[in-house]
């Protein structure tokens, strides 16, 4: 006789991938000024100037460094004056 593994034990692994791969914003570096505004703003030190790389605008883009430091508040984007982010909700049951 052959055992079917439960259910509920794959899904909770196929979550904790789900949780683990989690980027939680986007960004439209192509728009951004580099002003460093949102690098200030971020509490979590999530955020910097990404200086290996230059824009079409010019400037040197703001990047994530930390997926798993952002807990998504959202407060880089309120900052923003040139709507660069987006930012997402976590997965249910993460820990952010
Ligand atoms: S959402 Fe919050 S924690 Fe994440 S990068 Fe923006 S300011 Fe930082
Ligand atoms: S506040 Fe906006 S424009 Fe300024 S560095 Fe951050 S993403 Fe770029």
């Amino acid at each position: 006789m052959s055992v079917a593994p439960p259910v509920a034990a794959s899904a909770t692994a196929s979550h904790r991938r789900a949780v683990r791969s989690f980027i939680p914003i986007s960004i439209a570096a192509a728009r951004c000024k580099g002003c460093g505004l949102c690098v200030a703003a971020c509490t979590k030190g999530a955020l910097e100037l990404d200086e290996g790389r230059v824009n079409a605008l010019g400037y040197h883009p703001v990047r994530l460094t930390d997926p798993s430091a952002c807990s998504s508040c959202a407060i880089c984007a309120r900052v923003c004056p040139d709507a660069v982010f987006t930012v997402y909700a976590p997965p249910k049951g993460g820990d952010r």
